[in-house]
């Protein structure tokens, strides 16, 4: 089934005929594998500078760019520890990194007003709900780490608080913050697509590469070379020669509503479109959408051994079924509510759930992702910092933490599926663990080295 964001490009969005392949061979400055956001980001501020090629293997937005469940968010996937502790880092540099999500999370709303690209931004932060003790704990813990990192954000909500953002049922308390905007990604994809046009990018789908290297990359119609060379595959790397185990692509599912009337989303909120999510282990995330439909997603879905993708593992009728029990949990009034869309997509994971960017100035190879599910803000980052680092310029970007970081490499297989699996349980577990017990989840303590 087409995700939802697909079936809503309008007929001046959708670019049919496809843009053409690659055929023959080509030079450019910059050559950027993958039509991604990552990759359009990338394309896009570097374009009034150098000669730049996008090389899609199938269709902008085709990945997780074009699939997700649009929260534009200041979150990243390492924690400010993390990001103090990599290699010549600091707190401050920690801190920086963070405030450069913040800002990233405006620069994405701004950049779209500027190239005129309609993708619904409404800037109303994210609400988080805590239905049992053991989540309210977690949402007092998360703001004092938060304190303690001298933020002010997030803020902790009282029942009635949180309540008044999301009537969900059960509601103790919660977090509220408002660095965090929903959008339409297709939308945002291909108006970006549109935008590097625009500025001179050349960009071909339907165009697999099969090999990288320093200054060329090659593909079915013919061969590009370049001085500098960007990944941008993001949860499609693995499938690339030489860079098998560096990130693990895991899925994510999603379903839609058809849309609400006025008289439901008077008793459910969301009224600023804030997106929301609760302070459970296994991930869900969820926004109310611009014509009024409810879109949630999560995690669940079992990563593939050998780390594959198939168009088949975006459909599990099984994390479909359990997403739509989680959302009638939350607001019984969706009981009779007609599910319209459902689909999935894979997201990057490297071993140490740490995203990184970076170029090599002596091969001129560069990349970016690893973003564990956080990159529609997080590629807009990626992509200044990339155009920074391929322009040779060092700036306040290049010096964050994440740039030129190196993941270590995942374990082989069969390791890599018992690891992964066996954490993707042991979050459902640990919820079911804190239902029952109502306390916090001891599985969730022992996993957490493996899974921050
Ligand atoms: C279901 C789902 C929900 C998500 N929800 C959110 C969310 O709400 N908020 C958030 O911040 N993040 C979310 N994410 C993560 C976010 O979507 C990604 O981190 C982000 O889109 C990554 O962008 P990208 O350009 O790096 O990768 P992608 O969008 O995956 O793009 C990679 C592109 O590379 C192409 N490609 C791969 N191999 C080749 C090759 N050999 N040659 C040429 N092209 C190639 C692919 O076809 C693809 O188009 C979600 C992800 C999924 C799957």
């Amino acid at each position: 089934m087409t995700s939802l964001w697909a079936d809503q490009l309008g007929p001046d969005q959708i670019d049919v005929p496809p843009r053409a392949p690659l055929t023959g061979d080509a030079d450019y400055d910059v050559a950027i594998v993958g039509g991604g956001l990552t990759g359009l980001w990338t394309a896009y501020y570097l374009a009034p500078h150098a000669r730049v090629v996008v090389l899609e293997a199938e269709h902008v937005g085709f990945g997780a760019s074009g699939r997700n469940g649009g929260w534009c968010s200041a979150l990243f996937p390492a924690s400010l520890e993390s990001l103090a502790a990599l290699g010549g880092s600091s707190r401050t540099a920690a801190l920086a990194q963070h405030q450069a999500m913040v800002a990233s999370v405006a620069e994405v709303g701004r950049a779209a007003e500027a190239e005129g690209i309609d993708c619904d931004f409404a800037a109303g932060g994210t609400v988080v709900l805590a239905r049992s003790a053991a989540q309210l704990e977690r949402a007092r813990d998360e703001v004092a780490h938060a304190r303690s990192w001298g933020l002010d954000q997030p803020t902790l909500l009282d029942a009635d608080q949180a309540t008044a953002r999301l009537a969900a049922t059960r509601v103790i308390g919660g977090t509220f913050t408002p660095d965090c905007a929903a959008l339409q990604p297709m939308r945002l994809v291909a108006g970006l697509a549109r935008a590097c046009e625009r500025r001179g990018v050349v960009i071909h789908e339907h165009s697999p590469v099969r090999r990288i290297e320093p200054g060329l990359v090659q593909t079915d119609g013919g061969t590009v070379r370049a001085g500098s060379v960007i990944r941008a595959t993001e949860g499609y790397t693995a499938q690339l020669p030489d860079t098998r185990r560096e990130v693990a692509p895991v899925y994510s599912l999603v379903i839609a509503t058809e849309p609400l009337p006025d008289q439901l989303w008077e008793q459910i909120g969301l009224r600023q479109r804030e997106t929301f999510s609760e302070h459970r282990h296994l991930i869900v995330y969820g926004q109310r959408t611009a014509d009024g439909r409810l879109v949630f997603g999560g995690r669940g879905a079992p990563y593939h051994a050998g780390s594959r993708i198939r168009p088949e593992f975006d459909h599990e009728p099984r994390v479909f079924a359990r997403l739509r029990e989680t959302l009638v949990d939350l607001l019984p009034v969706l009981a009779g509510t007609r599910i319209t869309h459902a689909w999935g997509g894979a997201l990057g994971i490297p071993r140490d759930w740490c995203a990184s960017v970076g170029l090599d100035p002596a091969t001129g190879l560069g990349w970016a992702g690893g973003y564990v599910g956080d990159g529609v803000s997080t590629t807009n980052l990626a992509g200044r910092t990339l155009r920074d680092l391929v322009l040779g310029e060092s700036t306040a970007l290049t010096g964050l933490p994440w740039v030129n970081h190196r993941s270590p490499r995942w374990e082989p297989e069969p390791l890599r599926w018992l690891g992964i699996n066996a954490g993707l349980r042991a979050m459902t577990l640990a919820d079911v663990e804190e239902r029952v017990t109502r306390r916090s989840s001891v599985v969730a303590r022992m996993m957490r080295p493996l899974v921050s």
